[in-house]
């Protein structure tokens, strides 16, 4: 069943284990997840991103994941990741996402609180729940790439106050975390994790979770962290699994995509097991 993101949170902020967010740009990775999902009985937020939308646009990304989650017994969230701007974040709600994130962590703070603020009001007259993001989570390359990225983490002296005015449903921290491959093993700062806990009664966000070690998701949930995302591990196992089809002789799409639905699938539920959301649902 469709569900906002407070229906798989809360539960999972409280008993202390973490949903994870995996983005499905196409059927595959839809299918995989929601196999996923139904094996473990594991709760699961799906969606995509603004920078993902050419690969499927809202519209496509709603139909896939409505297809599956309307007729499944497990929770699913749609969630539209990293929303950049205020029309694409309408859309997303008007397509049928049942969560938004409204990314103004690049905006100075007050920008932020405003346009979040704003967001929430709308979004929560429709049954919608917001992500805003504070401090800001970078790239590990590219444009997005910061040069000192500990400017940026999140102020738990800040996260208060920003919680407090906006009514976000979930807050996305920075903590040492970033979007894509690490370059280096990354050193998550645990202490900042547990300090906004204190200081906020919502579930924390924990972007750019592929390439953190088991023992960092283990920590991190455990200090408050509730909501993981994923994209970069599942989108290089369907390249995994395709690799391995084409391997074994197989030259047509169609029966590649059964090795490309199972090496994302292997990849999901090793997540959930580690998250410990499995039975959960
Ligand atoms: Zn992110």
């Amino acid at each position: 069943m469709l569900v906002n993101m407070n229906a798989v949170l809360l539960p999972a902020k409280k008993e202390h284990y973490g949903v994870g967010l995996f983005n499905a740009v196409n059927l595959e990775m839809t299918n995989a997840i929601m196999d996923a999902a139904e094996k473990l009985r594991a709760p699961v937020i799906m969606g995509t991103a603004e920078i993902l939308l050419g690969a499927a646009d809202l519209k496509e990304v709603a139909a896939m994941v409505k297809a599956r989650a309307e007729s499944c017994p497990i929770p699913v969230v749609l969630h539209y990741d990293h929303g950049l701007t205020f029309e694409k974040c309408l859309e997303a709600i008007h397509a049928g996402f049942t969560s938004v994130m409204y990314d103004c962590s690049t905006e100075p703070y007050e920008e932020n609180v405003r346009r979040v603020a704003q967001m929430v009001e709308i979004a929560h007259a429709l049954g919608v729940t917001v992500e805003g993001e504070l401090g800001h989570v970078g790239d590990n390359e590219g444009e997005g790439r910061l040069k000192n990225p500990s400017d940026y983490y999140t102020d738990p002296s800040v996260a208060a106050d920003f919680v407090k005015r906006t009514h976000v449903d979930a807050l996305a921290i920075a903590v040492g975390n970033a979007h894509g491959d690490y370059r280096f093993p990354p050193k998550l700062d645990f202490e900042r994790i547990t300090e906004i806990a204190e200081s906020v009664d919502v579930p924390l966000v924990l972007h750019g979770g592929s390439g953190l070690s088991d023992a960092d998701f283990k920590e991190a949930i455990k200090r408050g962290i509730a909501k993981i995302n994923i994209f970069t591990d599942i989108s290089k196992a369907q390249v995994k699994g395709m690799q391995e089809g084409i391997a074994a002789g197989v030259n047509n799409a169609f029966d590649l995509t059964e090795y490309e639905v199972r090496a994302i699938r292997e990849v999901v539920e090793e997540k959930m097991t580690l998250f410990s959301s499995v039975g959960k649902a």
